[in-house]
């Protein structure tokens, strides 16, 4: 064996055996990391050596130093944000695409990454319902999925103002205006930043978050009337709507928002984070009907599908649009000029890993009916534990529950924010505080595909716990 292959060799087992005894773990740890990241600082830190160290003991000293201070995020008692777990062969996939080491944004070099994302990208518009002709791109998340749709969104609409974006920029160009719904997650304020179209216009929205079609309607034809007095184009528009409120779990009601956005010839996009994944369970289908009527899509593989950080993937019916957003045209890039288009044409960065991969494991090993019945169980034990703990006296459930988040307070928000310390420094399962509507509430987010009864269990008894402790104190 030669000495790079013992190397690889020893530093893999090391890590494969460390792999196994954190996830081995999951069951019997506290869920929050015991230490701070100033804590560990000094475990990492000082001056680097002037010399090295074997790769196995590299793994070694990381594995050892960081377990105190990382968080069970694979555990099934982890509730906090919107974050799930990994699949097993989505990890064990996601192995393999660090050993293949393909730069995968060309077909033409790396055509086996290229074949299994184009598979996994027709799978995925199958199972959600989107149009099959539809490009798909696989981004490090969710934020960079929906500023994809948006970058494409901005060059149709341009281009159809009749504004060349990429010789002229934006400066003096006609202006887009954005419609979002009050309750729309902070990062697509953040894609719209990244792409220079401001603010956006916040839509009212109904108690559960959604947004009103009827406001969204007199927001886009006050613009409509003001500028579009003399002009000669169509004024731009451009709505985002959304597939899953963080504290909610609501939906935008898709048939009539899109309606009424198309009446206006807004382009929509739609954030589907982790809602978009209804589609895939026909029981739920209500959420999502008319999702399908939007122009471009952004969700997360790393949320409700459980593939390990970092995976999002962009939609995007308009290919021309996409392609001119994202693609990159020099001499030295050798890429197909008709079919399918090359990983770089569909999303930001030209080198990149074969992150669509593990999307193609998680998918091939749950099946069809799998990844409904992933989902469903995540909806179901959110119910479950929102019906358990709205019946312990002083618990109130401030949302419907229709999909997986539930929202919760406990009185007054001193007592909400002390429950929920308590819950962290308790360590049985981990659950985040949060603001919404005016009230500090507790958020439980069922997105790990391995949560079960038992896990829910010792949820609804950390809860009743931590309220009980906060009442005597
Ligand atoms: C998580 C989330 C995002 C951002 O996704 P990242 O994967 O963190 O980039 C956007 N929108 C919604 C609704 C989300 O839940």
């Amino acid at each position: 064996m030669s000495a790079p292959e013992e190397d690889y060799r020893d530093a893999l087992a090391t890590a494969f055996g460390h792999a196994r005894g954190w996830l081995e773990s999951q069951d019997q740890r506290r869920v929050g990391p015991s230490r701070t990241a100033a804590d560990l600082a000094e475990d990492f830190g000082g001056p680097l050596s002037r010399t090295g160290v074997p790769a196995s003991d590299v793994v070694d000293h990381l594995a050892a130093k960081a377990e105190p201070g990382l968080m069970a995020m694979p555990s099934g008692r982890f509730f906090g944000w919107v974050i799930g777990g990994t699949l097993p062969a989505a990890l064990a996939a996601d192995w393999l695409v660090s050993a293949w080491d393909q730069n995968a944004g060309m077909r033409f070099a790396t055509p086996a990454t290229a074949a299994i994302e184009e598979a996994a990208g027709r799978w995925l518009l199958d199972l959600l319902g989107l149009p099959p002709e539809a490009d798909v791109g696989f981004t490090t998340g969710a934020t960079m999925a929906n500023f994809t749709g948006l970058a494409a969104a901005r060059w149709r609409l341009m281009a159809d103002a009749g504004w060349d974006l990429d010789a002229e920029g934006l400066t003096g160009g006609p202006r887009i205006h954005t419609f979002v719904g009050r309750e729309r997650h902070d990062t697509i304020d953040l894609g719209l930043r990244y792409l220079g179209l401001g603010r956006p216009t916040a839509v009212p929205v109904d108690r559960q978050g959604r947004i009103d079609p009827m406001d969204l309607h007199r927001a886009l034809g006050a613009v409509a009337r003001h500028e579009g007095s003399g002009g000669s184009g169509r004024v731009p528009l451009l709505v985002c709507l959304q597939a899953g409120n963080l504290h909610s779990g609501a939906f935008d009601p898709f048939l009539e928002a899109v309606a009424v956005a198309r009446d206006h010839g807004a382009w929509v996009h739609v954030d589907g984070a982790f809602g978009l994944w209804a589609a895939a369970v026909p029981e739920l289908g209500a959420l999502t009907a008319g999702v399908e009527g939007a122009d471009s899509w952004g969700t997360d593989a790393h949320k409700t599908l459980n593939v390990s950080y970092d995976c999002g993937i962009v939609m995007v019916r308009d290919t021309v649009a996409l392609r001119a957003a994202m693609g990159v045209h020099a001499s030295y890039l050798v890429h197909a000029t008709d079919g399918p288009a090359d990983p770089f044409e569909t999303v930001p960065e030209l080198s990149r890993r074969a992150r669509g991969v593990p999307v193609w494991a998680a998918l091939r090993s749950l099946g069809r009916d799998g990844v409904a019945g992933q989902v469903r169980g995540l909806v179901s034990h959110a119910r479950q534990l929102a019906d358990r703990l709205a019946a312990l006296e002083g618990v109130e459930v401030l949302n419907d529950v229709s999909y997986t988040q539930v929202s919760l307070a406990f009185g007054d928000d001193s007592t909400t924010r002390a429950v929920t310390a308590r819950i962290i420094a308790d360590g049985r399962v981990w659950m985040s505080g949060s603001r919404w509507r005016d009230r500090d509430v507790l958020r439980i987010s069922v997105s790990n595909w391995s949560t079960d009864d038992d896990d829910t269990t010792v949820a609804v008894d950390a809860v009743r716990d931590a309220l009980a402790a906060v009442r005597s104190s």
